[in-house]
């Protein structure tokens, strides 16, 4: 087997892994496409949440993505069991509002999609829709969310930003083909 679909074969054992931990945590993939939907459906009026769906399952097979989610929920999961040791312990179980490298881990996934990723992560970051505002609120039932709501709204904004260079380009193609 040749590097490349070897590779390839290893990106989607890790995607099944990480969607099996998300839905651990009490999110789905449904729910990021939702926040996804919210962010492009104003400059695309005929999107679909199939689409938005499908970009958020491309997101979550990208390697560097897949490295963010994996040390997030870790240690999401090792404060909550209170395995981690001082001061960290600390930091991240009561999600302290000067860490920021929660922040900083999830800039690591919209980075990926460039600067049109981190315009819509930051929007996110402030509106909390969807299931990042029930994360905040831990109605998922879990004690730490620190590094969660950050990658849950990391992965809807990358999202957004796929489709949203998806279309741009669509639509560049066009206007090329009608002055031709
Ligand atoms: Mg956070």
């Amino acid at each position: 087997m040749d590097y490349e679909t070897r590779n390839r074969m290893n990106d989607e054992k890790k995607y099944v892994v990480i969607v099996e931990r998300l839905a651990r945590r009490g999110v789905n993939e449904m729910d990021i496409a939702k926040i996804t939907y919210k962010l492009q459906t104003q400059y695309i009026p005929d999107l679909e949440m199939d689409i938005c769906l499908d970009h958020v399952k491309r997101v979550l097979k990208k390697r560097e993505v897949q490295n963010a989610i994996l040390t997030g929920l870790e240690l999401d999961t090792l404060a909550e069991k209170g395995m981690l040791s001082e001061p960290l312990q600390t930091i991240i179980a009561s999600d302290y509002g000067l860490y920021g490298i929660d922040e900083i881990l999830a800039l690591s996934i919209v980075n990926v999609y460039g600067s049109i990723g981190s315009t819509n992560f930051g929007y996110v970051d402030k509106v909390k829709p969807g299931i990042i505002g029930e994360l905040d609120k831990k109605t998922n039932g879990k004690v730490v969310n620190t590094f969660l709501d950050d990658i849950v709204g990391a992965i809807a904004a990358a999202a957004a930003s796929s489709i949203a260079h998806k279309y741009a380009d669509a639509d560049f193609d066009t206007e090329l083909y009608k002055k031709q």
